[in-house]
């Protein structure tokens, strides 16, 4: 039998709300297929955390979560914490310290979805965004504060070992699925130092996969072409930015940020890899028990994936797909009224009619 150690991490707002759904799903399977246990440890490291702390996470918190499987992580951000604390004092370390340095965000049109655009085929591609370096840099800084002299400086890292490792987890990905054309997110027209080296080093990769192709385009385009044509794409490979920006971009295309999961992976499993929505925190509908736990049940498929157990992962998404279908519990973000917890349930009953 298989057994994972899962450090979970609800965080804050809706956070902890699709979490508990999200682990709902991973009990209900356990308790259904006897060949996968798990234990779960919870971290309450979030803004309550913070404000009584004056720390996002204890001195020892990266070793503690080193010695787990995976992370599952809910979301984080609270109006009474500065905005950038939360990211650099726990997201970024995670991301950065455990070298997850791909950011895996699937765009895909699940069945009992209707897309705003008036698409004839199914939109269906995956976008590996570099997560480790790139635009998201806290190196820089301020001077000749609150003068009419302010100026600031944010650097752009973009290392050749960098763009490597993110290009070739997406070719290998191709290669995997017999997919021949992976798109470049760049923009080496008007960066043209960093997005260059992009360029180049991304090219040098692709020398090394025969009848994949690799198709530059830039930014811009892709934001329309998104829009124009997005049944085109694949496979998608992006820097940290452009990524983030084109996934949000991407997950409105196919019913909204509360359906979109992602993956942060550190390829090699020398660290634990993270998987959490897309979407933050919501303040907005926090409490209201309405937050779709879709996309943190999505980001638990692809924590089985990650262990391997795509069979289950296949259930999870059988099961949500057919809720999706049958159209009668759903969060109001989808046009229902039920709660967080009935799309929980349906889902859950629906993994019971399959096992
Ligand atoms: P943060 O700063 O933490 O990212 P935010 O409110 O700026 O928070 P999101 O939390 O991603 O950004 O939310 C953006 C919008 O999408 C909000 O209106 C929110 O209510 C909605 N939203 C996000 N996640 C969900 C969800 N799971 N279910 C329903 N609506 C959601």
């Amino acid at each position: 039998m298989q057994k994972y150690q899962i450090a979970v991490l609800p965080g804050d707002g809706i956070g902890p709300e699709v979490v508990q759904e999200g682990m709902k799903v991973l009990l209900k399977l356990q308790d259904l297929d006897t060949s996968f246990t798990f234990e779960s440890t919870t971290f309450e490291w979030n803004s309550n955390y913070y404000i009584k702390h004056g720390r996002m996470m204890p001195n020892d918190g990266l070793e503690k979560l080193k010695t787990y499987d995976a992370v599952f992580f809910g979301a984080l951000g609270d109006k009474r914490v500065e905005e950038h604390i939360p990211v650099w004092e726990l997201i970024m370390p995670i991301r950065k310290q455990f070298q997850q340095y791909v950011n895996l965000r699937p765009i895909k049109q699940l069945n009992g979805i209707t897309s705003p655009l008036q698409n004839e085929e199914p939109i269906d591609f995956y976008v590996f965004r570099e997560n480790a370096e790139g635009e998201y840099s806290n190196s820089g800084g301020r001077i000749y504060d609150q003068t009419d002299q302010a100026m600031a400086i944010q650097n752009t890292i973009i290392t050749k070992k960098g763009v490597e490792r993110i290009a070739t987890y997406a070719f290998d990905y191709a290669r995997k699925n017999e997919i021949s054309r992976v798109v470049s997110a760049t923009k080496s027209n008007a960066i043209i130092h960093s997005m260059k080296l992009w360029d180049d080093v991304v090219n040098e990769v692709a020398l090394d996969y025969d009848g994949i192709e690799l198709d530059s385009i830039y930014v811009d385009a892709l934001a329309a072409y998104f829009v124009n044509k997005p049944h085109t794409f694949e496979v998608l490979v992006a820097s940290n930015l452009f990524g983030d920006i084109l996934t949000d971009l991407g997950a409105a295309l196919v019913g909204g940020l509360g359906l979109s999961p992602s993956a942060n992976l550190n390829p090699e499993r020398n660290f634990p890899s993270m998987f959490e929505p897309i979407h933050g925190s919501a303040p907005d509908i926090a409490g209201k028990k309405i937050a779709n736990p879709i996309a943190q049940i999505w980001s638990a498929a692809l924590m089985l994936e990650h262990f391997g157990r795509d069979d289950l992962a296949a259930k999870i998404m059988h099961a949500i797909e057919a809720v999706l279908v049958n159209g009668e519990v759903l969060t109001p973000d989808l046009g229902g009224n039920a709660s967080t917890s009935e799309v929980g349930d349906a889902i859950i009953q629906e993994l019971d009619k399959q096992l």
